[in-house]
């Protein structure tokens, strides 16, 4: 998070929004800023979520293209994405992960 507000910072609100609203309107804007942190958090939340999916994505990427097969016939090695050897042209064995 880029910015924490830990208690002293809240009574620190607290007091500034009693100065600014007065104590009649405090309970309607402690409401909406409650809601705003709840719809901030869960925003973040997704965020993270998604960021962990792309990054597990990315790792598997990464994985499928470190993965090897040597040609038979030439001993070449090839991603095991390719279906013929970059070297002679012979069909590879598919590697069933
Ligand atoms: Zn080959």
């Amino acid at each position: 998070m880029p910015f924490n507000i830990g208690v002293p910072e809240m009574i620190l609100i607290l007091v500034i929004a009693l100065i600014v609203f007065g104590p009649g309107k405090l309970p309607e804007i402690g409401g909406a800023i409650g809601k705003g942190i709840r719809e901030f958090r869960k925003a973040s939340l997704d965020l993270t979520r998604q960021f962990n999916v792309e990054l597990a994505r990315e790792a598997e990427a990464a994985k499928a293209r470190q993965e090897r097969v040597v040609c038979a016939k030439c001993n070449v090695e090839n991603p095991s994405a390719n279906k013929f050897c970059s070297n002679c042209g012979t069909e590879l064995p598919v590697l069933t992960a």
